[in-house]
């Protein structure tokens, strides 16, 4: 067995592994520093012509985000994943393109006045379009052979469609957790346990810590309501579009007896678009889900909950007087129509704005909740004087605890790589680990290439 660990290591973004120098397993987005990021995704250092397939855990652009790229630079191979986990790509994929064309078309303004070549863009929507002929659906539990490797697909419960990925050789057995969930979220069913691998590569973005439990979620959520009730003020709530902006709704909507019937406004095209795929595949909802579905009571779609597509709409919503709830994207406030909401609530002292996510460093969303007294939306200064609030634990990755439990559900395991995680929460991850399992425990170096 030989496995390269050529992205995700050491670090939360850009995965991307080699299996024995054949496939391929994520091909995502590496997200930092503009120019060092650009260096990055631009030149994966793999040859692809010795590639048989690209397997993707799910649609998160750190996983899925490079592959336009990949098929540009000449890639003609398959690219395996779950039907959802198709179709939320292809959302996203375009989404990502769209960007790019739009920052390199600005930036390229800039060049041409100084004179200087202009640049290209990572990829453009012709290339994820290429890119979306390359899919293969999977379904979970179905194996299938590619050579001498079966393949199998696992649920991993951290959003619609994602997978644990576990091939299977002539030399070993190799499990690639991807993303693992939470149990007891919204929609989907609880990560599997025991998958039986004799090497785990396993995500530790939150191996060093545990999360809120979700009944006290509920609880500060219900506080919040009640408060801009009483003050008739707006609560904002930035979140992404994927499974984030649905877990929200499908809490909002589980507290309608709990809660003053304060109208809920989703403002974001994408969120409507991935909440579209949501209601399509009911088959892979949980049970509690499945159930409100039996009963004709959506989640999704309920009394006072309002989606909002056109511009228009956007700016009547954002004139409107309280009490409202606004939920847009994007979720680290680096873009997006909640900008035009944050313009008018930052300044005023009863409004809300909750952070629900992970919030990076540089980001305007980092920014508030680390308690900065002015901020820049759209080249303009604005004090800030509403409540800043945050929420933990809505969180849809595996906290310590629940890494601890899937570890140790595994029979005959004896080697566990590290990856996707910043390194303190790896190290931390590493040392509890060592309590319950005597096998051999990696955090591989960006580049690293293991044989054995
Ligand atoms: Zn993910």
């Amino acid at each position: 067995m030989r496995i390269k660990f050529l992205g995700g290591a050491r670090t939360v973004t850009g995965s991307l592994f080699l299996y024995n120098n054949r496939f391929l397993i994520e091909a995502g987005l590496f997200q930092g520093h503009r120019e060092e990021a650009e260096q990055i995704n631009r030149n994966p250092p793999i040859d692809l012509s010795q590639i048989s397939a690209i397997l993707l855990t799910h649609a998160h652009l750190d996983h899925s985000g490079n592959i336009p790229n990949l098929i540009k630079k000449g890639y003609q191979g398959p690219i395996y994943a779950t039907q959802a986990t198709i179709e939320i790509t292809s959302l996203l994929l375009r989404d990502a393109a769209h960007i790019f064309e739009q920052d390199i078309a600005y930036l390229n303004k800039k060049l041409r006045k100084k004179g200087l070549p202009e640049k290209e863009p990572l990829y453009t929507i012709d290339d994820v379009e290429r890119s979306l002929q390359h899919f293969e659906p999977i379904p979970y539990h179905h194996p299938f052979q590619i050579g001498d490797e079966t393949i199998t697909f696992f649920d991993a419960g951290h959003i619609l469609g994602s997978a644990q990925i576990r091939l299977e050789g002539p030399k070993g057995s190799i499990l690639f957790s991807g993303d693992l969930g939470r149990r007891g979220m919204p929609f989907l069913r609880d990560p599997e346990l025991g998958i039986k691998t004799e090497v785990l590569v396993l995500e530790s973005t939150y191996g060093g810590r545990n999360h809120e439990e979700l009944t006290t979620v509920k609880e500060k959520l219900i506080q919040l309501i009640n408060k801009i009730n009483r003050r008739k003020s707006r609560l904002l709530i930035p979140a992404f579009a994927v499974e984030r902006t649905q877990d929200l709704i499908y809490l909002l909507h589980e507290l309608e007896d709990e809660i003053p019937p304060v109208p809920i406004y989703v403002d974001s095209p994408l969120a409507q678009n991935v909440t579209r795929i949501f209601k399509s595949h009911v088959e892979l909802y949980d049970r509690e889900a499945k159930e409100l579905i039996q009963n004709n009571d959506d989640p999704l779609g309920f009394g006072h909950l309002h989606y909002i597509r056109d511009v228009e709409e956007s700016k009547w919503l954002n004139d409107r007087e309280g009490p409202l709830i606004i939920i847009s994207a994007s979720g680290m406030c680096e873009g997006g129509r909640i900008l035009h909401h944050l313009k008018r609530s930052l300044t005023n002292p009863d409004d809300i704005v909750l952070f629900v996510g992970f919030q990076a460093r540089n980001t305007l969303g980092r920014r508030l909740i680390d308690g900065v007294k002015e901020v820049k939306v759209f080249g303009e200064e604005y004090p800030v004087r509403c409540e800043i609030v945050r929420i933990d634990g809505l969180s849809s990755h595996a906290d310590q605890n629940d890494l601890i439990t899937y570890v140790k559900s595994i029979p005959e395991l004896k080697r566990i790589f590290l990856i996707h995680g910043e390194e303190e929460e790896m190290e931390t991850l590493a040392e509890k680990l060592k309590s319950s399992f005597t096998g051999q425990i990696d955090l591989p170096q960006l580049g690293e290439e293991f044989q054995f």
